[in-house]
């Protein structure tokens, strides 16, 4: 319902400026500010969103910031594959493709024939990237391999499509790695993971919980899945920001991905033995574009934080009556060129069809604030702001009763859970609202308070195993 409103909202929007309250209309102030703030502009297919300047600059930081991390993490080479998949490669790993058949879109022609056999695109690489890794990867001197890529996939979704948050289409960052050992895959899973909150805390100033996700979530085809979750204050949901997902040996026994090791062993018949190895892989994508701006905007538009932003410092000349609007311009440029020289990512709005109050309004809705919101000290106070914010939202319950009221205040709920499949599904069926899906576990966060020995599941009434995150989700 989100997105099917949002979509419409924004085709028939023709004012020019943000009408919708953020806290009172949630869906449409977030739609005019991906629009208004020029993030994004639909495309005439559903789910489908063309990328504008303010969203490019973002995604572009991050990309580079990203790299940076990853060369830090060391070993991670950028590579590029192919968006189309064979059908008998998407389909080697069961649970895998089990889990993304309903979203995936097939290429079967070609001109006016019929394809052969049909491809897949991309909703995201493992079943082309490990055929390449198994012809790679030959003795133990090849390992680790870790390979990264910056694409688009595609994922035919069924729910409704949310600018930026559930694109049909999506732009990301996948890193795929194999290792000798369970060991170092399991260091690996959580070393990404912390650049990821990272990349939300240092970069987007959006606050993260790490954890790992129940096996009812879990990533189809991995052992388990790690992940960062944000909290959009105003909605009072979660949404999966990124995730680091160990395969364990799952797709490396169907792709007979294997090596020869140090010490090489030999079966009965003298056949070198070879161990398979193991496998991580790890995404973000431009969903963060649009987290970050649930998160910061405000009523006037977006907020961007500054190390982000495309312009960070607008002049707007201000003329007057009798001024010699020559010689503002000339030092409005001049003004430029210092900040510029300085660093600052700043431009001059020389356009003369509009009023400097017009022009101050159109700023402010695309998230540029030369007054006060482009300080450092003023990021630091909304930083502050939000971390007492998600505080605020969460709340910590034991039983059924508290956890049902704390749903219906919109806030996320770390409760006590038997960790059984069967209790997430009836706790999801009995949370469901009219025009609301039901609560799904967020996830388990990794730094877990103190579980007393009698501590109780609080949906099941059985003995609880650890305190796990709950709410609806975006
Ligand atoms: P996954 O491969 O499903 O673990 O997805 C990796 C990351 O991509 C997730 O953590 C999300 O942040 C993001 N993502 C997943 N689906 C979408 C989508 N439809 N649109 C935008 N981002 C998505």
């Amino acid at each position: 319902v989100f997105g099917e409103r949002k979509e419409k909202e924004m085709k028939k929007e023709t004012r020019l400026g943000i009408s919708a309250k953020k806290d009172e209309d949630f869906p449409s102030w977030y739609s005019q500010v991906c629009r208004f703030g020029e993030l994004i502009t639909l495309s005439d297919t559903k789910g489908l969103y063309i990328l504008e300047p303010s969203a490019t600059k973002i995604w572009n930081t991050l990309r580079s910031y990203m790299d940076a991390e990853l060369e830090k993490l060391g070993g991670v080479e950028e590579k590029k594959f192919p968006m189309l998949i064979k059908r008998d490669s998407l389909e080697k790993e069961k649970d895998h493709i089990e889990g993304f058949k309903p979203e995936v879109a097939w290429v079967t022609r070609a001109g006016e024939h019929d394809l052969p056999t049909p491809y897949a695109l991309r909703p995201t690489s493992e079943t082309i990237i490990y055929p390449y890794f198994k012809n790679r990867i030959r003795t133990h001197r090849d390992l680790p391999m870790k390979v990264n890529q910056w694409v688009n996939v595609v994922r035919w979704e069924v729910s409704d499509p949310i600018p930026l948050i559930r694109g049909r289409e999506f732009d990301w960052q996948e890193g795929h790695s194999a290792f000798a050992t369970k060991e170092e895959a399991d260091e690996e899973v959580l070393e990404v993971l912390n650049i990821y909150s990272r990349v939300y805390e240092d970069l987007l100033a959006v606050p993260v919980i790490k954890g790992r996700k129940s096996d009812k979530e879990k990533f189809a085809g991995a052992d388990y899945t790690t992940r960062v979750e944000a909290f959009i204050p105003t909605t009072g949901r979660g949404v999966q920001a990124a995730t680091s997902h160990c395969l364990g040996q799952n797709f490396a026994k169907m792709f007979e991905i294997a090596f020869e090791d140090k010490e090489v062993k030999r079966d009965k018949k003298g056949k070198i033995i070879k161990p398979l190895v193991w496998q991580n892989s790890w995404g973000v994508s431009t969903r963060s574009i649009g987290v970050m701006a649930m998160t910061h905007g405000d009523d006037k538009g977006l907020v961007l934080p500054p190390k982000v932003a495309r312009y960070q410092v607008v002049v707007v000349p201000v003329p007057f009556k009798g001024a010699d609007t020559k010689r503002i311009s000339q030092e409005c440029q001049a003004v430029k060129t210092t900040l510029q020289g300085a660093g600052v990512r700043a431009i001059v709005d020389e356009r003369d069809n509009y009023a400097c109050g017009w022009k101050y309004a159109d700023w402010e809705m695309k998230g540029v604030r030369v007054v006060r919101r482009d300080t450092r000290v003023k990021m630091d106070v909304l930083r502050v702001d939000l971390v007492e914010k998600v505080k605020d939202l969460l709340e910590k319950v034991e039983t059924w009763d508290e956890f049902k009221e704390a749903l219906r205040q919109k806030k996320l709920v770390l409760a006590p859970w038997c960790d059984e499949v069967e209790v997430e599904n009836d706790v999801k069926e009995n949370t469901k609202g009219e025009n609301e899906a039901g609560a799904k576990t967020l996830c388990t966060p990794f730094e877990q308070p103190e579980l007393r020995e009698d501590t109780l599941c609080f949906a099941s009434g059985k003995p609880a195993k650890k305190w796990t995150y709950w709410g609806r989700k975006l």
